[in-house]
Formats: C-alpha cells, structure tokens, sequence
C-alpha cells in the first residue's frame, strides 16, 4: 500500500487517480487547503495532520505502507514572505516528523515534492538539477531544507527517495472530474480563465519590467496528469530497487510569458481578457524553465500535454464547476 500526504490536494488528487489503478492506497490530508471530494473513491481517506504522531502511527499501524508520497505543502511564494511561520511549521517541521514516523515504522521510500523556488534566481535558458540552489523566498527555501534532511536521512538510516521538482503545475484531469481549485485562488491560468468566465472583473500582471523579451514573467507549464504519471515512475524506480535517491525537475522545457498565457487562453477560449497591468509581487524570480533531461533519461518521462492542450482541459474544468 502507499501512503499519498495531501491526496486531497490538486496535484496529491491527480496522483492518487493515476495511482489507484495500481496500489491499494490511503490518503493522509487534513483539508486545510484539500477537498475530500477531489479523493479517487477507491482510495482510503483518512482526515488528519502529517505533523500529528498519533495519527501517523495508527496508519502505519493499520496498513502495510510500502511507500510515502508526500505532496501536503504550503506553496504561495507571496504568502511565504509575509507569513514564513507557517511555511516553516508546515513544510518543514511537520515533515520532520512525518519522516521520523516512517524511520520508526521502517518505511523506507519516499517521493517529495519539491519546486523550481530551489534554484533561485539561474543565470541559464534551461534550469537543469546541477544548478546550484539559492532561494530567494521562504518557500523554496523550506522545500530545499526538506531536501537536506533527505540527504542526512538516507545516509543515517538508509532512506531512500525521489526529490521532484515541479515548475508551474496546472491543467485538469481529462474526465474534468478534477482540476485547479484552490480558495483563495493564486494562479495565473486558473484566474484568467476565472475572469473569462465572469468570475473576476480583470486579471491583474504582476509587472512588466522584468528582464524578460515583453517585460513579464516567464515560467514552464507541466500539466497535473504528466506530473502524476512521472511519480509513478519514481514510485516504480524505487520499489524496484533502481534507484536509492535522486532528483528530478519536472518541466515542459518551454517558457510562456505571463502575457503569452493570456493570449493563450484569450485564444482557446475565443473571449478577450480586461488586463491590468500592475506592479510586481514579492519573490518572483524573472524567469524559470526546466530541463527534464535528466527524468526522460532515466526513468523514461514523456510529457504529452503542451500549453493549450494544458489550458484546454483546464477550461473544460472551470466551465463544467458551478461556482457563483
Ligand atoms: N501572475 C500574474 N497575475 C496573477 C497571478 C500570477 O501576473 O494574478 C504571474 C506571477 O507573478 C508569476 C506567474 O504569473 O510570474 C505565475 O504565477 P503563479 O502564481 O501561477 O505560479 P508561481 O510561479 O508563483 O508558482
């Protein structure tokens, strides 16, 4: 059985829909920023804390765990600056305790989700894991000191583990069953197609004087469904013993302006926007783009969604969601 923390949320749910064709599986999430009715119904909810012991121990008690994944993470750059407490109680502390329980149990594989936030701000096109990691916000650092326990880990009591760096996940599972929600919603691709919906007046373009060829960020669109499949994968690699620990980033490869998102979406959808364009939000970096060479290598990674493919499902989500 595997253990999926934050199987409620948007990327744990695509996960565990993926998941449940090929594990039994139990969902740890305390709906804080998840919704129960995202859960696959042939996994196993169970509402709690990951930084509970109580809880942790009764589920690694109960069923045989083979396998942790882990994707219960504050992730708002803005909000990490202004409330880090939370980011570091969340992120960091409660995973410590998360990864003790499992050292104590004796579960040995573990697959996190970590961000492109690691790297900071790269000087190079394409961002591949040899850059070095310099955060410039509370976010990525608590993903990055996640991934220094890790490492300690692994050498004091032999765990093993998958490290995935995401770039900017989105996009919606094709039965539109599952998509992007988040309350209060922060991100780019659902706010615009929010605002195109009549959701919201305007979308608002956090600056346009970045270093960048329109003056707006760039960033690296993966969708959900692509993200899921490749922690199957990793799942895979280190059930079968390929690989004891690594680390991947998760990208498309492709970088779209934010204006270029909004073109894209103005496009799919055939409704002109009402943009704003305003000053830039704390912790940004300029632009960030992976090279997933290293996945595709080795362990066989293939996204198949490209941008509008990403924003096609995601309309097709928003549309069918009865949200006044
Ligand atoms: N962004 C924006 N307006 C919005 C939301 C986001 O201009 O209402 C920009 C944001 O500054 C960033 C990009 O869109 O450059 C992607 O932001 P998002 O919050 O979706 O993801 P992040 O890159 O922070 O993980």
């Amino acid at each position: 059985m595997i253990l999926v923390v934050g199987g409620a949320g948007y990327v744990g749910s695509h996960l565990v829909k993926e998941l449940v064709e090929k594990e039994k599986v139990v969902v740890l999430d305390n709906l804080s920023t998840g919704f129960k009715q995202l859960v696959d119904s042939n996994a196993i909810f169970v509402q709690g804390d990951l930084g509970d012991r109580r809880v942790l121990d009764d589920i690694f008690n109960t069923y045989p765990i083979k396998a942790v994944m882990h994707f219960a993470a504050n992730s708002l750059v803005g909000e990490s600056v202004t409330d880090p407490y939370k980011y570091y109680q969340n992120n960091v502390a409660a995973t410590l305790t998360l990864l003790k329980a499992m050292v104590d149990h004796n579960v040995k594989n573990f697959i996190f989700s970590s961000t492109a936030a690691t790297y900071g701000v790269p000087n190079v096109d394409l961002i591949d894991e040899k850059q070095p990691n310099n955060p410039i916000n509370p976010y990525g650092k608590t993903k990055l000191m996640v991934e220094q326990i890790l490492e300690d880990f692994a050498t004091a009591y032999d765990l093993h583990y998958i490290v995935l760096r995401y770039f900017n996940v989105a996009g919606a599972h094709e039965s539109s069953t599952i998509g992007e929600s988040h309350d209060p919603e922060t991100h780019l691709i659902p706010i615009i197609l929010q605002h195109l919906l009549g959701e919201r007046e305007k979308i608002s373009v956090f600056g346009t004087d970045y270093d960048t060829p329109d003056g707006t960020c760039i960033r690296d669109y993966i969708h959900a469904t692509d993200l899921a499949n490749a922690h199957i994968l990793a799942l895979d690699a280190l059930l079968e013993e390929e690989k004891e620990t690594e680390v991947y980033n998760l990208g498309n490869g492709n970088g779209f302006s934010v204006k270029e998102v909004i073109e894209t979406c103005e496009s799919v959808t055939g409704i002109k926007a009402n943009i704003e364009y305003g000053d830039r939000r704390q912790g940004d970096p300029a632009k960030l783009v992976a090279s997933s060479e290293k996945i595709k290598r080795e362990l066989g990674w293939e996204p198949k969604f490209n941008l509008n493919q990403i924003i096609e499902s995601a309309w097709k989500w928003h549309s069918s969601q009865n949200i006044s």
